[in-house]
């Protein structure tokens, strides 16, 4: 609290940029999974005190990006395993159909043109960069994000918010680099909020996540054998020609 009231809007504004250079650094893999961080360290690397620092990693621990453990400082978490990979999509795969299909009524709270902007901003980033990989996780979280906000539900939108899903999953390297599944799956689910066609959107989010879901766990480095599907979720051997071919 002390250290709160004595931090002044320039420092506060130092502060986000420290914690958005080490949340880059941890996301982007230049700081691996379960290491431990040294605050003297990444003020070194980073060009400031160790106050924004330890600012910085207690803010990182909300997004479970980094732990502290008890006198031993702070370290990286480890990547999800598959089972905790299976179990997000899992919870995903309960909500987000729903909360697509809410989002696609005929309403002022209808996403689209919120929708359509990022997707327009997406496309051309990929048109003008060659690795595109954190640009397509910032637009995933907002996509996501706005297709909550306009389902209107409070409860459902803070617990999928607490998980940092988009955070955990895309530590883990896809196959989908360039973003063109993404971009492909994402437009259809664009394009069945647009038409108000509620039960085309729950499809669209249900085969996009599944897809999703399958590029992950092909990108999981422990991976032997075929990929197991969330357990809700009946196979759809169309995803995985699409993604194999
Ligand atoms: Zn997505």
């Amino acid at each position: 609290m002390l250290e709160q009231a004595s931090t002044s809007p320039e420092e506060a504004a130092g502060a986000a940029t420290v914690y958005e250079r080490i949340r880059s650094k941890i996301l982007r893999n230049e700081i691996p999974p379960d290491t431990r961080l040294s605050i003297d360290g990444l003020a070194r690397e980073v060009g400031t005190s160790p106050t924004p620092i330890r600012e910085a990693l207690r803010h990182l621990q909300g997004d479970n990006l980094v732990v502290q453990e008890p006198g031993r400082g702070y370290r990286s978490t480890p990547l999800l395993n598959q089972r905790e990979l299976r179990e997000l999509f899992e919870f995903r795969l309960l909500v987000e159909p729903w909360a697509t299909k809410a989002a696609a009524q005929d309403r002022l709270s209808n996403p689209t043109l919120t929708l359509e902007r990022e997707l327009d901003e997406l496309t051309e980033l990929i048109a003008a960069k060659a690795d595109v990989r954190y640009d397509l996780m910032d637009h995933d979280i907002r996509f996501h994000d706005a297709i909550f906000a306009a389902a209107d539900n409070e409860v459902l939108h803070a617990a999928y918010s607490q998980r940092h899903c988009h955070l955990h999953a895309f530590r883990m390297f896809p196959n989908d680099y360039n973003g063109s599944y993404t971009v492909a799956e994402h437009r259809a689910v664009l394009n069945a909020i647009k038409a108000h066609d509620q039960e085309a959107a729950e499809q669209a989010m249900r085969d996009h996540l599944t897809a999703a879901y399958l590029r992950f766990e092909r990108g999981h480095k422990s991976t032997d054998g075929p990929p197991r599907l969330p357990g809700l979720h009946p196979d759809r051997p169309a995803h995985r020609a699409r993604l194999t071919g």
